[in-house]
């Protein structure tokens, strides 16, 4: 036999695993002698026996569970279904982490037709016992049973209309009465069978209804959002019930210890009069602020308040507290550590630490990392985002707050943004060519497409809010309007989108600006005094590299040079190259890109101030480049001295069946050394000459793509070091650079101490090597991840959550093969994992020297790296 139920008595804060959090803190209240009422818990490895004992509750749980109740009965002094004074419990879910609202809660469990009756003689009370038996019966329903609360809903809107009354509380015993019977018959009627009369029938039911409500599709999804693992299962409280609904010196609420939106000190609640459980949330009565309640009951009052900062500082951070008084008796029902939004966060951590309740290393940890990107964005001005009307709603791809005029296509979107006007760019969905018109864009809304579409992903990389998927839109590109929420909108008309949400509104709602000060800077001071892991930026602009710097970036840990061949000026040149005969003339084409480049980079160098830069050649297969509409196919024809025909020909020569693994990466530069030559030129010329313009020090970091042989690598090294030194000849430098490698294709990481041989670093590719090693596309994925996760095949997307036990071991083995022939090889990684939390931590504990994200995750990633680097030291200091 092993112990699955624990009398709170039994308990303490740190069985959170074993007991969920409600648990552990009605254990805990118990135990500092707050006024808990009594009861048990059911421990979540009961929860994990009932999924794997096919849904079922074993003998020996149930056993144990008549044990406490007895137990409870001997404290209560009650029986459970005693006819007279019957023992009522509440039946409570409460998993290890919190899920507000996700999973279900049964009151005044114990009741029926004949107790009822008891328990009104007994409290003299017929109206509260009426009351709470209707309460049962409506949740029972609902929770155990599943019955839509419809039913329920309609027959005590039909009593009040019919009575005239506006409130719950106006209806009188005779009317609940009523209301019992009618409720029963509707539950005989859906369920074919009575309203069950046995309480302990009704109590193992409830118990399984908790149980199964781990699994609901509400709780999956919210356990996907925020990471928390389906093997931990929910704990179940059971508890004697206390009544806030029996009159006028009775009541429920809950309140905070500080304020959970701005994180001011002072208790923020609300509370009910001769109300019960949820009422306060959910009631159509507007609830009393909890400062009502000195004028109401000074006595409970004062007890509250004095309880509250018991508990904040038994707990040393702010408590979410419920609670229930009956007949002016105060009582807490939960306790924990209050859910507040990022600025909160900051604010109470700051003020603890002031306070000398927190270090500022637990002050560093107590910042959801993954909450600052709620900072890191224009945000709507509160007020007005109230009066905005929602049309329509789809995947917060990108977050963030934008609002501008509408425009359908990229060009038009640059040149309304060179008028000065903020610009929204609407689109079926979005393609490489984009890149420009979103770069433009405050926002981006699209009809198709997932959280890893192509929109999302480069949104998020610019830091543009954007709202992808939106399936109940219609989009005419080429009349220029979009249909939504039964409303038309037109070129230059205004809407604004929150990327935070989802939410899409008609208009323009103004906005305002974020910034790294005053709590978030001492915070963020904080959290580099902890760090190991550097911190750098994926970036492909001056722009995006200054930004980076403002916030906290250390280098460039990935800069794309294919996104610099998009400009409208280039990309003829660009494609001249890609579709020339000959190496000459692909020569010719590419010398005139050489100006570019290098103005690109120099531009890039001066913005990161002298740190590392981490340049990545030509990556995409080049069909990308080519021209799409015959227009530009003409132009290039002209431009060439080629036919029409030609072009076409040679356009489709590029065609390939599965371009993400064809002609791309390194592979072009053994086709076409040409091409890492002239970016070699581009690279060594601009750092020679920013070091002598600025004083820098810079060792550009070339990084070549793709690689899965060192013969390959060594080729194109080949290529890159006799430009180099026929550059830094030319210019009589002595420039130091260095030459390494993505790892991005499995076999590079099998081949990693081979690979490492030539390459001076690593940078682990996370993007591609994920898609490699699963064998599935990200832009492909969105179709089937969903019935992965229906299935529980997959927790979490991979491309989002670094996949730590297949991906992650081939990070860890080539790290370490690379170690052996190379100690003091760099390694970093880039790609989407670099600015995720859990990803990050992976990457500290398997000895990366630094991640490289989004520049507007990079406050995020420097915080993970602090809080990944304190918990290491702890664990290491434990053992
Ligand atoms: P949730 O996790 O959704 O907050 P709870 O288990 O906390 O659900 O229950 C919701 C509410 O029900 C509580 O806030 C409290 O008001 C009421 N409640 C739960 N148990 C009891 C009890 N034993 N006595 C009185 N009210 C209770
Ligand atoms: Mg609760
Ligand atoms: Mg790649």
């Amino acid at each position: 036999m092993s112990k699955r139920v624990y009398l709170f008595t039994e308990g303490n804060a740190g069985m959170r695993n074993l007991l969920g959090g409600k648990g552990a803190g009605l254990a805990e209240m118990t135990k500092i002698g707050l006024p808990i009422p009594n009861g048990f818990t059911i421990s979540t490895e009961a929860c994990t026996d009932y999924y794997e004992e096919n849904k079922t509750i074993s003998e020996d749980t149930q056993r144990q569970i008549y044990e406490a109740m007895s137990w409870l009965e001997e404290r209560q002094g009650k029986k459970f279904g005693d006819t007279e004074d019957p023992l009522l419990v509440s039946v409570r879910s409460g998993a290890r982490a919190s899920m507000p609202g996700m999973m279900d809660t049964i009151l005044n469990l114990g009741l029926n037709d004949v107790s009822v009756e008891g328990f009104a003689r007994k409290t003299g009370n017929p109206r509260f016992a009426y009351d709470s038996y209707r309460r049962f019966i409506q949740m029972f329903s609902d929770v155990v049973m599943g019955m839509s609360k419809t039913f329920f809903d309609s027959i005590l809107d039909g009593t009040r209309r019919a009575k005239g009354y506006v409130y719950d509380y106006e209806l009188t015993a005779e009317d609940l009465k009523d209301i019992i019977s009618r409720f029963k018959a509707v539950y005989a009627e859906k369920m074919g069978q009575e309203f069950p009369q046995d309480p302990r029938e009704q109590l193992m039911a409830a118990i399984q209804a908790v149980f199964r409500s781990w699994d609901n599709p509400r709780a999956n999804s919210y356990r996907r959002m925020y990471d928390i693992p389906y093997s931990w299962g929910t704990a179940v409280n059971v508890q004697a019930m206390v009544f806030g609904n029996k009159g006028d010196t009775s009541g429920t609420g809950v309140a905070f210890t500080r304020s959970p939106s701005t994180g001011a000190k002072g208790i923020f609640g609300e509370y009910l009069i001769n109300a019960q459980g949820e009422d306060v949330v959910a009631g159509i009565r507007t609830p009393q602020p909890i400062t009502k309640l000195q004028e109401d009951m000074p006595e409970v009052y004062k007890q509250f308040i004095d309880s509250a900062k018991i508990l904040e500082n038994h707990y040393r951070d702010m408590q979410d507290m419920e609670f229930t008084i009956e007949e002016g008796k105060l009582y807490f029902l939960q306790t924990r550590n209050g859910k507040r939004t990022a600025q909160a966060a900051l604010q109470i951590a700051c003020d603890l630490v002031d306070e000398n309740m927190i270090t500022p290393e637990e002050a560093v940890l107590r910042i959801e990392a993954q909450s600052l990107d709620q900072l890191l964005h224009p945000n709507f001005d509160v007020q007005a985002l109230k009066n905005g009307r929602v049309i329509g709603q789809a995947l917060p791809a990108s977050p963030g707050a934008a609002a501008g005029r509408v425009y359908f296509d990229a060009d038009d979107a640059i040149a309304a943004r060179t008028e000065g006007q903020r610009v929204i760019l609407v689109r079926q969905e979005t393609s490489p060519e984009d890149i420009e018109g979103m770069h433009a864009a405050e926002g981006v809304l699209t009809m198709r497409g997932g959280m890893t579409s192509h929109a999302a992903v480069v949104a998020r990389g610019m830091g543009t809010c954007c709202v992808s998927g939106c399936g109940d839109m219609t989009v005419n590109e080429a009349e220029k309007y979009f249909e939504l929420g039964g409303v038309t909108v037109r070129e230059g008309d205004y809407i604004s989108l929150d990327g935070s949400t989802g939410k899409i509104y008609l208009g323009d709602i103004p906005t305002v600006e974020a910034s790294i000060t005053g709590n978030f800077e001492r915070i963020m001071k904080w959290a580099d005094s902890f760090r190991r892991l550097r911190v750098r930026t994926n970036a492909d602009t001056p722009a995006d590299a200054e930004n980076a710097v403002n916030l906290g970036a250390e280098g460039i840990g990935l800069c794309r040079t294919e996104h610099m061949f998009f400009a409208p000026e280039r990309i003829p040149k660009i494609r001249r190259m890609i579709l020339s005969d000959t190496t000459e003339e692909r020569e010719a084409a590419l010398n005139e890109l050489i100006p570019y480049q290098k103005g690109d980079f120099k531009g890039i160098y001066k913005a990161m101030q002298g740190m590392p830069v981490t340049i990545r050649f030509l990556d995409p297969p080049l069909h990308e480049f080519v021209p799409t509409t015959e227009e530009d196919m003409r132009e290039l024809a002209d431009d060439m001295n080629l036919t029409l025909a030609d072009v076409r020909a040679r356009c489709d020569a590029l065609h390939e069946f599965n371009p993400m693994m064809g002609h791309r990466g390194c592979r072009l530069s053994v086709t076409y050394p040409e091409i890492a030559r002239m970016q070699t030129r581009a690279v060594i010329e601009a750092a020679i000459e920013v070091n002598a313009e600025c004083g820098y020090h810079i060792e550009p970091e070339i990084m070549v793509p793709l690689v899965g042989d060192k013969k390959e690598l060594d080729v194109v090294k080949k290529v890159i070091d006799s430009t180099a030194e026929q550059v830094k000849a030319e210019k009589g430098s002595d420039l130091v650079y260095h030459v390494g490698t993505m790892i991005e294709i499995p076999r590079a990481a099998l081949m990693a101490d081979s690979i490492a041989e030539s390459a001076e670093f690593f940078s682990f590719g996370t993007n591609d090597l994920t898609q490699m090693t699963f064998g599935f596309s990200r832009d492909d994925a969105g179709k089937f991840l969903q019935d992965y996760y229906k299935s529980k095949i997959y927790e979490a997307d991979p491309f989002a959550h670094l996949d730590q036990n297949g991906v992650g071991q081939l990070i860890e083995m080539a790290a370490a093969k690379a170690k052996k022939v190379r100690p003091d090889i760099h390694m970093g990684i880039c790609g989407e994992h670099g600015g995720d939390p859990a990803s990050i931590e992976f990457c500290n504990r398997a000895g990366l020297s630094y991640v490289s994200c989004s520049p507007f995750r990079v406050p995020i990633a420097r915080l993970a790296a602090a809080q990944a680097e304190i918990k290491l030291r702890r664990e290491a200091k434990e053992s």
